[in-house]
């Protein structure tokens, strides 16, 4: 009989099962995740730091071709072009003209200290980042060493039984290979359980007046509740 066969599947399946699952939930896995995760984390806040860092950069370049200017306008200022004072107005053309790029010297020079400030602060930061970043690397690369012998060391110890399981696969009609491969994958385990009248041998609750009926027709009925399948035993 199929389901008997099915269960004789299930039976060494289970020692299968038990060695992916121990490996799935191995606290290295736990870990190599939150170093990752960590380090794509930070390597945004690179490229966001990169992008502040040209931003300021331009900005300096910006300030550079100001200054520029302001030196082409600085012939004005010389005494050569100034010696002639006509008169008084003249004279406060000319202090005017003085202060005004002093002041906007002044300015350079002060957004420029900002600008030098930020962006020596901005390297500072980069480099902390930098260094969280190589030392996320390195101890995923390190957790991510041992997950691969685990990994190893598990397909090892399921090998035979895989083979046993495996090799009584054909006897097993497909359609219940089918329901019973999709619980599986989704971690319902074991798949089939004895039904202990009214209660489901898996969830314990009281399921008779469900399933009952269902058993006239039926070799196996799911639990309404746990989505195992019901044998009678
Ligand atoms: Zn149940």
């Amino acid at each position: 009989m199929s389901l008997q066969k099915m269960l004789e599947y299930q039976k060494i399946d289970s020692k299968i099962y038990r060695l992916e699952k121990e490996y799935n939930e191995l606290e290295e896995k736990k870990e190599f995740n939150k170093y990752q995760g960590y380090y794509k984390e930070k390597a945004k806040s690179v490229i966001i730091g990169q992008k502040e860092f040209e931003n300021i950069v331009e900005k300096l370049n910006g300030l550079l071709v100001k200054a520029k200017e302001l030196n082409v306008n600085k012939f004005d200022l010389s005494i050569e072009s100034n010696n002639a004072f006509e008169n008084e107005e003249d004279f406060d053309n000319y202090e005017k003209k003085l202060k005004k790029y002093q002041t906007e010297l002044n300015a350079i020079n002060e957004t420029s200290n900002e600008l030098q400030k930020k962006l020596s602060d901005l390297s500072q930061s980069n480099k902390q980042i930098l260094n969280k970043l190589r030392q996320s690397q390195e101890l995923a690369s390190k957790f991510f060493g041992v997950i691969q012998q685990k990994k190893k060391k598990m397909q090892e110890q399921a090998k035979p039984e895989i083979l046993k399981r495996d090799a009584i696969k054909a006897e097993i009609d497909e359609d219940i290979f089918k329901i019973y491969e999709e619980r599986r994958n989704h971690h319902i385990f074991p798949v089939f359980m004895p039904y202990n009248e009214p209660n489901c041998g898996a969830c314990g609750i009281d399921v008779k007046a469900e399933i009952s009926e269902k058993f006239n027709s039926q070799t196996f009925v799911e639990c309404p509740h746990c989505r195992r399948l019901l044998y009678k035993i």
